[in-house]
């Protein structure tokens, strides 16, 4: 369920170190570049398994005030409340989104394959929605895959009956890269089969704070969904097939994945030419704020 392939990637200069002083040399060197973003993202592998991982969190708090620490994780570290404590106290600019892959200790266990990876991730989720700050966001991420599409809807109420206070809910659709590629069969799913699962679902997401969809064109989807949906895949890994240009939304719409044409194909996909009303935001990433006519 990692987007990372194994071996690892290397680092941007090539090296393959992660150790403390590996990683501070590189930010320091680089200091400038994330001094001009927003926002700095921990990933994986696990970045809560690194032995430094608070020094790091306390690095990048002394260093990198303005940016938002946004931390992707498994969770599991987090079951230990001390940790959690810990980690919350460094910094209260920080996101952070745990990812599940399903709805019970079975489901999740068995796309993860650790046995107790569900009960340890569900209490890490508890342990830092009970300690966070206000300004700190949690939140749950899902892949879509064929393992787990057809349970959308239970996924959601699970979440929404332990944690309906959680900061946002994020349901990605799966991409074909690294361990998905290598595990394809089980994991491929299109989007014509995903469509009634979600639409189900439909009356549990919009009791959330928050509910996103990534990695959806726009013509996957009912438009009620548009305002969810965000673009967070880069230009390289999409592009807008022929059929795009007589699009009544295109401007508002990430395209499709190049691996999904690969894998897949297109033919469920298709211009949109009804005409909808929508507000729009003004941000790139999350271009729809809400649809007035359905
Ligand atoms: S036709 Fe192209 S631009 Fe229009 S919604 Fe579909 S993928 Fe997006």
């Amino acid at each position: 369920m990692c987007t990372n392939p194994y071996p690892s990637w290397p680092a941007w200069d090539g090296s393959f170190d992660y150790d403390y002083n590996s990683l501070i040399g590189r930010l320091e060197k680089e200091k400038d570049r994330f001094l001009a973003g927003d926002s700095i993202y921990l990933t994986g592998g696990e970045p809560t398994i690194h032995p430094n991982f608070l020094e790091i969190i306390k690095y990048l708090e002394s260093n990198f005030k303005k940016q938002t620490i946004k931390l992707l994780t498994n969770g599991r570290r987090f079951c230990y409340g001390d940790f959690a404590k810990d980690f919350l106290n460094i910094n209260p600019n920080t996101e952070i989104d745990v990812s599940l892959h399903g709805h019970d200790r079975a489901s999740h266990d068995g796309i993860v394959g650790i046995r107790g990876g569900f009960k340890q991730a569900f209490e890490g989720i508890g342990n830092l929605l009970k300690n966070k700050k206000n300004s700190q966001i949690v939140g749950v991420r899902f892949v879509i895959t064929k393992l787990s599409y057809k349970s959308i809807s239970q996924f959601l109420e699970k979440i929404y009956k332990c944690y309906p206070d959680i900061d946002r809910v994020i349901l990605i659709f799966w991409e074909a890269e690294a361990q998905a590629v290598e595990n394809l069969e089980k994991i491929k799913i299109d989007f014509d089969k995903v469509h009634p699962y979600l639409d189900q679902a439909y009356d549990s997401v919009v009791r959330f704070k928050e509910f996103r969809l990534y990695h959806f064109p726009l013509c996957a989807l009912h438009e009620k969904f548009w305002p969810h949906t965000w673009i967070t895949l880069p230009d390289y890994e999409v592009f807008y097939p022929n059929f795009c240009n007589n699009c009544n939304y295109q401007k508002y719409c990430m395209g499709v994945q190049k691996t999904y044409k690969k894998f897949i194909g297109l033919k469920e996909l298709g211009s949109v030419k009804k005409n909808i009303k929508i507000v729009k935001t003004g941000d790139p990433h999350h271009p729809i704020r809400s649809v007035l006519e359905l």
